[in-house]
């Protein structure tokens, strides 16, 4: 019997979740992806270990997802087994102690949403990020003056090396921007829980600071087609090109100029970066036959009926002209090396 077989009799007897022989498009956050054998949705943490022991018997590889809201999958690739986290909820709150345990699969925004109205300080900021607990430690994601590595205390985490479960206090987790040991596969684990440790505040001053940060968001995220938030990790990206092309800057200088001057004298409002993003296309000789990045900033791949060939088309033309000096902060999934999805 083959493995993904004795894979596909293990999740039939042990009742759990799972989509088979499907299309990552089908799952992923940018809908755009290629084949995948098994897609599956532990339902408990037990039920995970267990898997995770499985799958290493049988000798298949896997990688494990909360949201995918930071992948860009790849069309022609063959994927073998996913794991999806999204269905690990637990969340536990001690208003009186501030403390807060949530399981690798919480929903970020839901559980930032809970802490402000109990008057739990930090995560205010967070509301609108797509992510679930674990990938939000995973590259310590933030915003609008929150991030995650403020707020943990501890992370409870499945040592793939070792198969055992660990728990490492936040100092130990090497954080910085969009960063952490996870991502730098100094540990090779599965995030199960986070422990977050949060001062109390008035309800009322986090709502407000919350629902700032909702309104700002709106103005800047785009909405209305399926993206990945920023590609690369900067928060201006135009003044990132502008650095390596003294032309541009001065364009981009005058242009700002004018989009204040218009604000303040006529009330017309530019931010949405349209027009910016016309006259960096045009300064550099470039036209995209598609519609690839957000009007609102040429800083996030939109997926309006394109394919992973219009990302990458776009991530090259910014590395060139920012002389590839910016992180990618958007992940690419290959498929794993070794697995013979063909099996
Ligand atoms: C519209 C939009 C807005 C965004 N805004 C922000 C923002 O303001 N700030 C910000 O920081 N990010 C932002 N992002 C990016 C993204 O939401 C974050 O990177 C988020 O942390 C990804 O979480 P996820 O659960 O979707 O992780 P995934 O995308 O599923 O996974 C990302 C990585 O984490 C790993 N991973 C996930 N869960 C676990 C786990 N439990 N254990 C071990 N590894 C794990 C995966 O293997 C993968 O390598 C935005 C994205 C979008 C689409």
């Amino acid at each position: 019997m083959g493995k993904y077989e004795s894979l596909g009799q293990y999740l039939e007897l042990h009742g759990v979740n799972y989509v088979k022989d499907t299309h990552v498009r089908e799952l992923s956050w940018i809908k755009i992806g290629g084949r995948i054998k098994h897609a599956i949705y532990p339902e408990s943490l037990d039920e995970l270990v267990s898997l995770i022991g499985a799958l290493r018997e049988y000798g298949i590889f896997f990688r494990v997802f909360g949201n995918t809201s930071n992948c860009m999958f790849l069309n022609s690739e063959k994927y073998g087994v996913f794991i999806f986290l999204k269905k690990l909820r637990g969340i536990n709150i001690d208003s009186s102690t501030g403390i807060v345990v949530a399981e690798g699969g919480v929903n970020l925004s839901v559980l930032s949403r809970k802490a402000v109205a109990l008057g739990l300080k930090g995560f205010e900021g967070m509301v609108g990020i797509p992510a679930t607990v674990g990938g939000a430690i995973f590259m310590n994601a933030g915003s609008f003056d929150c991030e995650i590595q403020d707020v943990l205390e501890s992370v409870t985490y499945l040592d793939l090396d070792s198969l055992t479960i660990k728990t490492i206090a936040v100092e130990a987790l090497g954080f910085s921007y969009r960063s952490s040991a996870f991502l730098r596969k100094q540990i090779n684990g599965i995030i199960l829980k986070g422990t977050f440790r949060c001062e109390r505040e008035n309800p009322e001053v986090l709502k407000l600071r919350m629902e700032r940060a909702i309104a700002q968001r709106k103005e800047f995220q785009e909405k209305k087609t399926a993206n990945l938030g920023s590609l690369f990790a900067t928060k201006d990206i135009y003044g990132a090109i502008a650095k390596h092309h003294r032309g541009y800057s001065f364009v981009l200088h005058m242009y700002r100029r004018s989009c204040f001057r218009l604000k303040k004298h006529f009330g017309i409002d530019l931010s949405d970066n349209k027009v910016l993003n016309a006259i960096t296309q045009l300064y550099f000789f470039k036209r995209f036959e598609k519609k690839v990045f957000s009007d609102k900033t040429l800083n996030c791949f939109v997926n309006d009926s394109n394919t992973d060939e219009d990302f990458f088309e776009l991530v090259n033309w910014i590395r060139g002209l920012t002389n590839g000096e910016l992180p990618l902060e958007n992940e690419i999934v290959n498929s794993l090396e070794g697995d013979e999805i063909n099996d």
